[in-house]
């Protein structure tokens, strides 16, 4: 059945005081810092998490918080998304599978874990009327030219390299968030995450900056791919988790699509200078050709630079916390002694 598109703004304030939030994917990297900012702000957070990548450490700091639930069940599974929105006022959908060596690995569960879960969740909340804000992420842009701007054309690439799958399945989910939205008339934001890196990032799967701090603090040669020119912007977690509860509180979004992230944009081959020095390490700088890592057809973006107008708009700042701190923050996080270092260097090396 067809319904009429609604005359009401289909987007913020998603939320506008705080009550009870359900944050898909709450164990996992950026999740765990999106419940600890709602917890600060007085929020009630129900964890929905299948920890398939999440870990129920990632929420050690806030495990006894009395206004803090984790139920262990996906939300792939239609009847779990429907039970979990009966309850909240607002979803911040984070389920999903990442990484760019996961994707070269698995690039079916992949694919689908992230189409099946946001389907299921967008359905469920806008059958309870929930309004939503979903992540997507800044691999939907491809190899577009730089900055990325949100209403751009996609260029994930051919359908027979791999990583194009991945962008595809996100910029997938955010055409169902809209025609939900549309729908609905339920206020929905997608937020596309840039480069975010910080504690408790996995170095498994990609991810460059945990992989050169494990690898610096362990006196192991940084694997620098291809010649390290290539560009990204990394932003600090928390500051990106305090971006995405603005933003669903905010009441002038923009536009229903947002860039998130940093604009301060690093070289890898820099990023990796500047690990060797605040690590102060003798671990050299090893060039690993491209294809060694990874399949013909995968492209490896050379940049990756965001506009943040529609951000700036929507909340009045944008992430800025300079890479070098964050880089000082995670090399001494590794080093620390004590259960500290043994939980950063445990989080670094483990999903
Ligand atoms: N990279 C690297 N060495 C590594 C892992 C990644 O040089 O051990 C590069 C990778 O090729 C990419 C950049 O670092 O150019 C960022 O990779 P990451 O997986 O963190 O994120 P991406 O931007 O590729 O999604």
């Amino acid at each position: 059945m067809t319904r009429p598109v609604p005359d009401a703004p289909l987007r913020g304030p998603l939320v506008t005081r705080p009550g009870r939030a359900l944050v898909t994917g709450g164990a996992g990297f950026i999740g765990s810092h999106v419940v600890e900012a709602l917890l600060a702000r007085g929020y009630a957070v129900h964890v929905v998490d299948d920890l398939s990548t999440g870990r129920r450490s990632n929420l050690d700091s806030v495990a006894a918080h009395p206004l803090l639930r984790l139920t262990v069940a996906s939300v792939a599974d239609a009847d779990v998304a429907r039970a979990v929105c009966a309850d909240t006022d607002v979803v911040f959908h984070l389920a999903g599978v990442v990484g760019v060596q996961r994707l070269r690995d698995e690039p079916l569960f992949v694919m689908q874990a992230n189409l099946q879960s946001t389907e299921a969740m967008l359905a469920a909340a806008a059958a309870a009327r929930v309004p939503t804000l979903v992540t997507s992420s800044s691999e939907v842009y491809g190899d577009a030219r730089v900055p990325f701007c949100e209403a751009d054309p996609l260029r994930p690439g051919s359908t027979e390299g791999l990583r194009g799958g991945y962008a595809c399945a996100k910029a997938m989910g955010e055409w169902l968030a809209l025609a939900h939205a549309a729908q609905s008339g339920v206020p929905t934001i997608v937020a596309r995450l840039f480069n975010t890196v910080g504690p408790r990032q996995s170095g498994d799967h990609g991810m460059v900056l945990p992989r050169f701090v494990r690898q610096a603090v362990r006196g192991e040669a940084l694997t620098v791919y291809g010649g390290g020119r290539q560009t990204r912007c990394f932003a600090h977690v928390r500051d990106v988790a305090r971006a995405l509860v603005d933003l669903a509180e905010s009441p002038c979004v923009p536009a229903a699509v947002v860039n998130v992230g940093s604009r301060q944009e690093t070289a890898v081959v820099e990023l990796a200078r500047m690990v060797q020095r605040a690590a102060a390490s003798g671990s050299p700088l090893q060039h690993v050709p491209f294809d060694a890592v990874f399949p013909a057809g995968f492209v490896d973006p050379p940049r990756r630079l965001p506009s943040l107008e529609r951000l700036h708009q929507a909340i009045g700042w944008v992430p800025s916390t300079p890479v070098q701190e964050i880089v000082a923050e995670l090399v001494s996080a590794a080093r620390a002694p004590g259960p500290v270092g043994a939980a950063a260097r445990a989080a670094a090396s483990s999903s």
